[in-house]
Order: structure tokens, then C-alpha cells, then sequence
């Protein structure tokens, strides 16, 4: 038999199923993957479930319905500043996971550069290459995360097409700053390359922390492409609603691959989200304000059992280094271990690695999007496992 591809062949099956797996297998509390407790705001959910009883459940057009498009181009405007013009400028897609594909093999001819930044949420790199992309990776450093000048600027050159970077970060809960974002803008300038922004975290952020856009950035405009999702938005992760903004000429191929990846996603989860996209901002500022009480649960009790707690500014994610517990495993070892043992699951952050081989191996990643009745059980169950 002739074989399959090889980059595909290669992958292992993603960190987030195989965590979740072993959860169920040993009944754990599943802090791994990132899904909120929560239902979801009520108005969204009931306008998708009436959307779909009203019999509204044929093809909806290819770039999405109107209404969702029209209220992602409000959004933008409202939160970011940002002029989009919804018919030429914003497209639907299954989920964020669809739009980074999109983009990736909308932009990428094969030997293009494309830089991306490390620690990274884990469908980056296989799309890439599927892509043709030769991937140049520039690694942020614990504890601070701080994008590095002059690496960034090494990994930069005429053969590259577009950066792929995620803010607020997925794992490491940075938020990049302005001064970073202006950084990453001259590059793209300089050397003619695109951004594209997966900024699927944009409303959870804290301490009175801002989300920037890079299109807003002078010469941005024209060159990056902002992705953003309703499962995060609206803690519905199951629906997989995402939406791309690019400039027209960018959007045109990233169009032209959605049109044979999705063609469309289901109308009523569109619009509901965009009934989400619509909420008054109290419901966004409460959203990030619920999420920094529940990391600062999760942040405190897990100092108090032990652990070496990283800054989390940003996503509903905390690092932590696990040494001070004395445990010697890598960080595989380490979150199957407490999910066996403890009854808690997390998942190892060098996943999130190129190579996991040559990332750190000492870090595991606990999500906070819970019930505060799911984290102090979770919290209980390390506490008891680790005084023993
Ligand atoms: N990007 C990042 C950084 C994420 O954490 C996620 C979460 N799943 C996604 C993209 C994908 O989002 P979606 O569920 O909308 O496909
Ligand atoms: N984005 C979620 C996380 O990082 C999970 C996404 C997935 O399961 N693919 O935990």
C-alpha cells in the first residue's frame, strides 16, 4: 500500500483528547482541556434553540448569515475601534480551529517562511506544514513569557509570509503589550508579511489589562487577519462558531478554501452567537471578572499545596511548575500521575512544543473555567494527595 501523508502519518492523536480520555478512564476531575462549567449566557442559547425550531435548518449562505457578520463587524468597532465592512471584510467558520486552516492554506504557497512563536496551541504547526510552510519558531521564556527583539527579529526575513501568533496565549496566559505588538507590526512591514492573530481569548483577560488587535496598528490594517470564536466567547466550546476579518484581498483566499473545507456551519449556532456578539458590555467585563476570581481560587490553593505558580494575565489557563512538590517525572509522567493518583487531570505544557523532547518537561497546565464546586474538589484532592 502506498502511504498516507506523511505529515499527518507523523501526528500524535492531540494532547486535549488524550488527557480527556484518561479523565473518563479514571473518573478525575478533568482540568485539562479548556471547557467551562458553565451553560453559557441564557439569551444566546435560547436564540440558537428557537432559530432552529422556526426551521431555519438549510445551507446559510457560504460566508455566513448576515446578521452574525454584521455583529462581528459591531464588535469589532466596539471593542477594538476597528472600521470592518461586514460584507467584504468578515467570514463564518466551524469553530477557530477552521479559520486558522483557512488562512494557512489560503496564504501559504509551499517554501514559504512562516513565524511562529513557542510555546503554541497545538493545530499551529501540523497546518503549517501541511501547508508547504517551513515553519521558524521563536521561543518565549518562563517565567516572564517576554517576546524576545532580537530573536524575532532573526526569524523575520524576504522569504517570510506571515506571522501566526495567539493573544491572549494559550498556554502560557500572556497578553502581549502593546510594545510587543508594535515590535511584531514593523516586522510584518518591513519584510512585507502578514499577521494572522488567533485572538480566540480576547474578552478573558485580567487586571485591568487591555486586548489589542494588531490590525489596529498603523500599517496593519491591510495585512492582518483576526480570528476570533464563540466558544470562548460564550463559554460554548461545543458549538464551533469562529470568525475570520481580513482586509478584502486577504479575505478572498481565505475564503476560496473554506468554500471546500466547511462551505458553511450550522445557522442556528450563528445566530445565536450572533446574538452573543450583541450582549451589552457588562456581560463581556463580567465574563473576565468571573475568570480572574476563579484563577485566583485556583492560583492560591495551589501555591498553599505547593506549586511554583506562573502569572496568569490572560485565557482561563494557569502554569505551574510542579519541582517544589519534589516530583523528578517529566511533565507527561507528572499529569498522568495526578490523574491516576489524585484524581485530577492536567495537561503537560510541552505538548505545546515543535519537540517535546527539548521543551520544558516541568510544567503542567491547570484550566479555572469551572464551577468553583469543581475546583475546590479539585483543589481537596491535591491537597489530600500531596500531604501524604
Ligand atoms: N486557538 C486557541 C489558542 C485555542 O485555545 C482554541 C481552543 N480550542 C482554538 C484556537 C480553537 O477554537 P474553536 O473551538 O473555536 O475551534
Ligand atoms: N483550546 C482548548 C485547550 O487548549 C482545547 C481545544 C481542543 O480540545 N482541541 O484546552
Amino acid at each position: 500500500m502506498k502511504l498516507a501523508n506523511s505529515t499527518m502519518t507523523a501526528l500524535g492523536t492531540t494532547v486535549f483528547e488524550v488527557m480527556s480520555a484518561l479523565a473518563r478512564e479514571h473518573r478525575s476531575v478533568n482540568l485539562g482541556q479548556g471547557f467551562p462549567d458553565d451553560k453559557g449566557p441564557q439569551a444566546v442559547r435560547a436564540a440558537a434553540a428557537e432559530y432552529l425550531m422556526e426551521g431555519h435548518n438549510q445551507y446559510p449562505p457560504m460566508m455566513g448569515i448576515p446578521e452574525l457578520r454584521q455583529a462581528v463587524a459591531d464588535h469589532a468597532r466596539r471593542f477594538q475601534g476597528l472600521d470592518v465592512d461586514w460584507q467584504s471584510e468578515v467570514m463564518v467558520t466551524s469553530g477557530a480551529t477552521e479559520a486558522l486552516g483557512d488562512c494557512l492554506f489560503g496564504l501559504i504557497e509551499p517554501g514559504d517562511e512562516v513565524v511562529l512563536i513557542e510555546p503554541l496551541y497545538d493545530s499551529y504547526l501540523p497546518i503549517v506544514r501541511r501547508a508547504g510552510g517551513v515553519p521558524k519558531l521563536v521561543r518565549l521564556e518562563p517565567p516572564t513569557w517576554r517576546l524576545p527583539r532580537d530573536e524575532l527579529a532573526a526569524a523575520f526575513s524576504g522569504r517570510t509570509k506571515l506571522i501566526l501568533f495567539n493573544t491572549p496565549m494559550n498556554p502560557c496566559s500572556k497578553v502581549f503589550d502593546r510594545e510587543e505588538l508594535e515590535l511584531i507590526a514593523g516586522l510584518c512591514v518591513e519584510h512585507d508579511a502578514y499577521a494572522v492573530c488567533d485572538e480566540v481569548y480576547e474578552h478573558i483577560v485580567f487586571d485591568d489589562r487591555e486586548h489589542v488587535s494588531i490590525m489596529g496598528l498603523p500599517g496593519m490594517r491591510e495585512r492582518s487577519v483576526r480570528i476570533g470564536s464563540a466558544g470562548k466567547s460564550f463559554s460554548l466550546t461545543g458549538w464551533k462558531v469562529g470568525y475570520v476579518t481580513a482586509a478584502p484581498d486577504l479575505m478572498r483566499p481565505i475564503a476560496k478554501t473554506h468554500q471546500f473545507m466547511t462551505f458553511t456551519t450550522p445557522p442556528n449556532l450563528q445566530w445565536g452567537a450572533a446574538v452573543g456578539l450583541r450582549l451589552g458590555d457588562d456581560y463581556f467585563s463580567t465574563l473576565a471578572r468571573d475568570m480572574q476570581a476563579k484563577r485566583d481560587r485556583l492560583d492560591g490553593a495551589l501555591r498553599q499545596i505547593g506549586f511554583d505558580v506562573l502569572p496568569a494575565r490572560g485565557t482561563y489557563f494557569v502554569t505551574t511548575d510542579f519541582r517544589p512538590l519534589g516530583f523528578n517525572g517529566t511533565d507527561e509522567d507528572f499529569c498522568r500521575h495526578i490523574t491516576i493518583e489524585a484524581g485530577v487531570t492536567a495537561v503537560p505544557v510541552s505538548a505545546f512544543y515543535d519537540q517535546p523532547g527539548r521543551a520544558p518537561r516541568h510544567f503542567a497546565r491547570f484550566c479555572f473555567c469551572k464551577h468553583d464546586a469543581t475546583l475546590d474538589d479539585a483543589i481537596d484532592r491535591l491537597q489530600r494527595h500531596f500531604r501524604r
